[in-house]
């Protein structure tokens, strides 16, 4: 059965139970009045024509209007006959009343007259008796007949209160139930409702419903395990360490390269959190600090290896849910890196005896006490002599970034004075200030202290400084070299009025081989790179200030 026919018949019931409630009791009070208007209106009449009737015979001998009235109300009465006896009585009544028309002086008569008057009297209120006792047991009859059927229906339709609200209910939770198992990913819910109605067909849905998703579920599961596969296959055959970690930096897995670094199994450690295992491993301690160290020794293969650290957000719909350490193998660069640094520093160290007595040569080859040349002899010895200092400086540079690549940087650190570096590297560019007619400027501070320094490795810096300052400078351009103590911290400065560097190039400044595009060809880009080695060595800080075409400023802080 329909739904809807179920609740269309329940509210019909109601409406029935409702109806025959009503009918039954308008039906007794209907009875109830009739049965006292019947008394009123017949038997109560006649008792009042009967009291006219006897106050007129009263007064007949005397009052010629009394046999009127007598007469008017004994018509009235033989027209209200309703008791039985009651039509003899008012026939006897006229007999009487006629004969006392007719002998008025017959005192008999009064008597009988009286009597008939008393018997039709005596009738109705026999009658109005009666009715009373008939009006009370209909009153009963009616009470006791509603009081049954009230309680008939009381019970029926508290029975229907009570269960007709559980066939929409019952049918709910069900499928209620139903709904909250495919919520929580119980497609194998199936809903049983035996029910020829709305809620049978809704269950139907429901079962075809659960059993698509079910079949997708399957087939994504199935999907999903071969992917996983495919993604742990190629993590396991990479040479590089790989580690996942969820968004609370629980351990989600790790492959072999990583397992056999950390020398865990992923087993034991897979779910734990990640901090809690580096309290026990000090590989892991590393990988999690951020920002530091991004270059790892590790001892694997039998020998110190090299790793790369990157850390990597996963990301899903902007959202970071986790992270992946990648442990990258740098030792074959490492090894071909380090063979590159030996070789530069092989050919450097033995290069630079040979253009050293070039350059001898051709000094000596400028003496005129050797010979004299011509101008055309002296400019090609000129250039000998040029081009083997440029080749010198060059040689001079490769040997001090092997040195330190390797990390073979020798200090001599001592108390120096910070005007003799100045005036140590002053000395060196001389020639090359003049030639350009560099306007220099010094501003010594005076009283400045001592500082803990190499003085050779420090005018060196000063003097890379100087000899870029002066071939970024225009001829006769300006130089300004400024020592002076800030808090505590000696910084030593060299500002040019020349050509400037572009912003975006002064965070690489200071990298290796690193020249700012378009500026002069020679140079090997190592000056700054070097310098900046040489000053962190000593514990200090070095730095670059810059305008395009207002000049450069470069600085470095020692104490
Ligand atoms: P290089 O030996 O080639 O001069 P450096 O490391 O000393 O190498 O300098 C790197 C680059 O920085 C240079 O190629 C040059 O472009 C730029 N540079 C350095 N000093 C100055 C300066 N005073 N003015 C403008 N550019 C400069």
């Amino acid at each position: 059965m329909k739904l809807k026919t179920k609740l269309s018949l329940g509210i019909s019931f109601l409406f029935v139970v409702i109806l025959t409630f009503g009918i039954l009791s308008v039906f007794y009070i209907n009875r109830l009045s009739s049965q006292s208007g019947q008394v009123l209106k017949n038997n109560h009449e006649s008792l009042v024509y009967s009291n006219n009737m006897l106050k007129a015979l009263e007064e007949i001998p005397a009052n010629t209007d009394a046999k009127k009235i007598f007469e008017v109300n004994l018509q009235k009465q033989e027209a209200n006959i309703t008791e039985p006896g009651e039509k003899e009585a008012t026939t006897t009544l006229r007999k009487n009343f006629n004969e006392l028309i007719s002998t008025p002086l017959d005192s008999g008569n009064y008597v009988e007259i009286r009597q008939s008057i008393q018997s039709i009297n005596d009738l109705n209120q026999q009658a109005i008796l009666r009715k009373n006792d008939a009006a009370r047991k209909t009153a009963e009859d009616a009470n006791l007949w509603l009081t049954i059927i009230f309680s008939v229906l009381i019970i029926i339709t508290f029975t229907f209160v009570i269960n007709f609200p559980s066939v929409i209910s019952n049918p709910i939770r069900v499928l209620n139930n139903g709904i909250s198992e495919i919520a929580n990913k119980n497609y194998h819910k199936r809903i049983h409702l035996d029910k020829g109605d709305e809620f049978g067909e809704l269950a139907q849905a429901f079962n075809s419903m659960a059993e698509k998703l079910d079949e997708y579920e399957n087939s994504n599961m199935a999907k999903l395990q071969f992917e996983k596969s495919r993604i742990e296959t190629i993590i396991n055959q990479m040479k590089d360490g790989i580690i996942g970690l969820d968004v609370k930096k629980n351990i989600l897995f790790l492959n072999a390269v990583a397992e056999k670094l950390l020398g865990l199994k992923e087993s034991e450690i897979i779910g734990q959190y990640a901090a809690d295992v580096a309290l026990r491993n000090d590989l892991m301690r590393n990988l999690l600090q951020t920002g530091v160290q991004k270059e790892l020794k590790i001892f694997a293969d039998n020998k110190e290896s090299y790793f790369n650290k990157d850390i990597l957000d996963v990301t899903s719909k902007e959202q970071v849910i986790g992270q992946v350490i990648v442990l990258r193998n740098i030792t074959p660069f490492h090894e071909l890196n380090e063979a590159k640094t030996n070789f530069i520093a092989t050919v450097s160290h033995e290069l630079k005896t040979p253009i050293s007595s070039i350059k001898m040569s051709a000094t000596l080859l400028d003496d005129p006490r050797i010979g004299a040349l011509n101008e055309e002899q002296s400019g090609l010895v000129k250039s000998i002599y040029d081009d083997s200092d440029r080749l010198l400086k060059i040689t001079g540079e490769l040997l001090n970034m092997s040195q330190v690549e390797t990390g073979k940087i020798e200090l001599k650190l001592q108390p120096s004075d910070p005007v003799s570096i100045v005036e140590m590297a002053l000395e060196s560019v001389q020639f090359s200030l003049q030639q350009k007619q560099i306007n220099l400027q010094k501003h010594l501070a005076d009283k400045l202290p001592l500082v803990y320094a190499d003085m050779e490795k420090t005018s060196w810096v000063l003097i890379n400084f100087l000899t870029n300052a002066i071939q970024y400078s225009p001829v006769k351009g300006n130089i300004e070299v400024s020592v002076r103590c800030i808090n505590k911290v000696v910084q030593f400065s060299v500002k040019d009025d020349g050509k400037g560097i572009e912003e975006k190039y002064l965070p690489r400044i200071f990298d290796r081989y690193f020249k700012v595009p378009g500026s002069s060809k020679s140079g090997t880009g190592l000056g700054l790179a070097i310098s900046r080695e040489f000053i962190e060595a000593q514990g200090g800080s070095i730095h670059a200030e810059s305008e395009l075409g207002s000049g450069s400023r470069f600085f470095f802080e020692l104490n």
